[in-house]
């Protein structure tokens, strides 16, 4: 019956509500479960826009960690294995448990958060960073990582969002020490690391006891490749690149790899007053020429790598003295193993070319080398995908430093987002990124993290 026409009472078909068969209003019902089943878990539970973080609430969580190994200088000390370093996990543990994780202490001594998921067939989505900081160090190298990484889950439990996948939130121990936790997971920690002295004062071995881990059975803690979906990691950049380029997030193509290397340049040493500039092998301007030479090469190719001698000692190192013996160290980075090698290669036999010319020689300690880890192009692409629905600009880079996710990457793929630092400061107590860009940081995190859940074929 046709009565006032609304067009509410106007199915699809042009046909009003009880004309016609059933069979339209049925097979529309059915459409929209199908449309409902396709649908992300949060577009189910709300019809609100995809979930947000807290950013103030993060903002609240850095300021309470900063409090452990608080110093002088408006910075933080918490480093690995120090007594602020223990109390400021047991802080990250209680946020991790109110976010609904089910919080833990491996035997390396990570905190270890999971979540579960739908499916439990599907291999773990994995999120984190680290809270111990360099001495003097700031309040946001990766703290804004761990505590957006918990804000991700507290989100995630507060909408009701219950992910395919499980979830786990990681707190690697001791990151700016020998990367350790994320070490022992990935590859394992070998006996030199964990006899080695932490900056803390520590053997390593009995920081992780202290921090609550069993380094007798450390190797425990080591997972198999392939047993991750993936591993995404927020950061803040550490350099200035975001800031002066305006851009809001930057998308991580890799973290550089990274020789180091110590030269020794021999000479002779004598006497500075007696000895004519002809008759000198001065091991010191052997090195000078050398530092001059090694940067004109690393600057001559087109790219992004970068190269430094950080360090020198002369010997005797007397006014008086022409140096016999030059120690100095040199390392290269970038995302290309192939381009560090050739360009050490270049050195070393620029070096020999300037031993000639006074009769100095030079030797190059073995071989010390991490290599380049690439993130993962699809989790580029859907990093870009969810800042790019955030209304955020981003950049493609390197990682000039070093992160847990490169010991990550031998488990999965790994991404990672990096977030402007004001200045270009990091490891300082002046580090410092705004609340605006962490929240971007965390929500584009939260997002990928989603993405990467609905994503076909991923197990
Ligand atoms: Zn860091």
């Amino acid at each position: 019956m046709k009565t006032a026409v609304g067009t509410d009472t106007i199915s699809d078909n042009g046909l009003a509500p009880n004309e016609g068969d059933s069979m339209p209003s049925v097979a529309k019902q059915l459409a929209m479960a199908l449309l409902i089943l396709a649908l992300p878990a949060w577009a189910v539970k709300s019809a609100e826009t995809p979930p947000r973080v807290n950013g103030q609430r993060i903002v609240q969580h850095l300021q309470a960690l900063s409090e452990y190994g608080k110093n002088a200088q408006g910075g933080v000390s918490r480093v690995a294995y120090t007594a602020a370093d223990r109390a400021g996990r047991e802080y990250v543990m209680g946020l991790m448990r109110e976010a609904g994780l089910a919080v833990s202490i491996d035997v390396a001594g990570n905190l270890v958060g999971p979540r579960a998921g739908t499916d439990a067939t599907l291999k773990p989505i994995v999120i984190g960073s680290h809270i111990d900081s360099v001495p003097e160090g700031g309040n946001y190298d990766g703290d804004v990582g761990s505590l957006g990484a918990i804000e991700a889950a507290q989100t995630l439990n507060e909408r009701g969002v219950r992910l395919r996948h499980p979830l786990q939130v990681m707190i690697f121990e001791n990151e700016e020490g020998v990367m350790l936790g994320s070490t022992a997971i990935a590859r394992g920690a070998d006996a030199a690391r964990l006899n080695s002295v932490s900056q803390s004062g520590k053997v390593v071995r009995e920081g992780i006891k202290f921090l609550g881990g069993d380094p007798d059975r450390i190797a425990e803690a080591r997972r198999q490749p392939g047993s991750i979906s993936a591993y995404i990691e927020l950061h803040i950049e550490q350099g200035a690149v975001l800031e002066q380029q305006h851009v809001q997030i930057g998308i991580v193509e890799g973290i550089v790899g990274i020789l180091e290397r110590e030269v020794l340049v021999e000479g002779f040493a004598n006497h500075a007053g007696t000895t004519p500039m002809d008759q000198r092998h001065d091991a010191m301007l052997s090195a000078a020429r050398f530092i001059e030479k090694f940067n004109l090469l690393v600057t001559s190719v087109p790219g992004r790598q970068v190269g430094t001698v950080g360090w020198i000692k002369a010997e005797p190192g007397a006014y008086n003295v022409i140096p016999g013996k030059v120690r100095l160290g040199m390392e290269l980075r970038d995302l290309d193993a192939n381009k560090i090698k050739a360009l050490f290669d270049q050195s070393r036999e620029a070096a020999e070319e300037i031993g000639r010319l006074n009769g100095t020689t030079f030797h190059f300690s073995s071989e010390d080398i991490s290599a380049p880890a690439l993130t993962d192009k699809s989790l580029q692409g859907l990093i870009a995908a969810t800042a790019k629905r955030l209304d955020l600009s981003t950049k493609l880079m390197p990682s000039g430093a070093g992160h847990d996710a490169q010991e990550m990457a031998n488990l999965g793929p790994i991404g990672m987002i990096f977030i402007p630092s004001v200045g270009g400061i990091s490891h300082s107590p002046k580090e410092f990124s705004r609340p605006g860009d962490i929240e971007n940081g965390a929500n584009v995190l939260l997002g990928t993290v989603l993405s990467l859940d609905l994503a076909k074929g991923l197990r």
